[in-house]
């Protein structure tokens, strides 16, 4: 049977909501609701690392990962209260580069995020595009970033986001050599647990003004709903 995985990837939880880009901005309301909708749906969701330390069955199953991009300080203040308020495991993509300037979360936020169960996953140094970059400033980016949160959380980290979703086949064999076990993209779709690749995990996009059933559906299926007045 099959054993699939849906990501869901989100970047600010902002009190108001901006009209900025409505796949980068959720309100803390509306998170809330997202969040209470697919509880009650009985989704099972799972952090990064207990996905896949997952032993498939022979029952079909579907887990569903919650990840923020980036390490925006407006995750400590709205989204994590919500994810413990739920029991939520989720993963949190930090930008080392980025600890403590305005608008971000501080390194003590991130120590103790990951103390109370928040899964801290890599997003480089600076968040460049890392295929317009030479072997070794990738390498730099991607080696370096791991580095610096585990020596700040004092564990391993396993879990890599590529910036913007960008990529290219050194990248790939970069993140696997740095010790990495996963690696998302911006790619839409189902990951099945057998036969994924690992290091290019498919993940959809929150969205400002998504109705209930095209929350549900992208839980489910990993795509957006196709175009329905829904
Ligand atoms: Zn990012």
């Amino acid at each position: 049977m099959d054993n699939l995985f849906t990501i869901i990837g989100y970047h600010h939880v902002t009190e108001f909501l901006l009209p900025i880009s409505k796949k980068l901005y959720i309100s803390v309301a509306d998170f809330e609701k997202e969040m209470d909708l697919l509880v009650g749906q009985g989704i099972e969701f799972k952090g990064l690392k207990e996905v896949q330390n997952y032993k498939p069955s022979t029952q079909k199953s579907l887990q569903t990962v919650l990840t923020f991009d980036d390490g925006y300080s407006n995750f400590y203040h709205h989204a994590f209260p919500i994810l413990r308020r739920y029991q939520l495991p989720a993963v949190l993509y930090v930008i080392t580069e980025e600890l403590g300037q305005p608008d971000y979360c501080t390194r003590e936020m991130v120590k103790e995020m990951h103390k109370k169960g928040i899964e801290i996953g890599a997003h480089t140094l600076n968040h460049f595009k890392l295929s317009t970059l030479t072997q070794e400033e990738q390498w730099k980016e991607i080696y370096n970033s791991k580095r610096l949160l585990e020596e700040l959380i004092d564990d391993e980290v396993t879990s890599f986001c590529y910036p913007y979703g960008d990529y290219d086949e050194t990248t790939v064999k970069l993140v696997q050599k740095a010790g990495f076990h996963n690696a998302v993209t911006t790619e839409i779709g189902l990951n099945h647990h057998q036969k994924c690749d690992w290091f290019r995990l498919a993940r959809v996009a929150s969205e400002a003004d998504d109705t209930k059933k095209r929350i549900i559906y992208k839980a489910v299926n990993g795509v957006y709903l196709p175009n329905t007045n829904l």
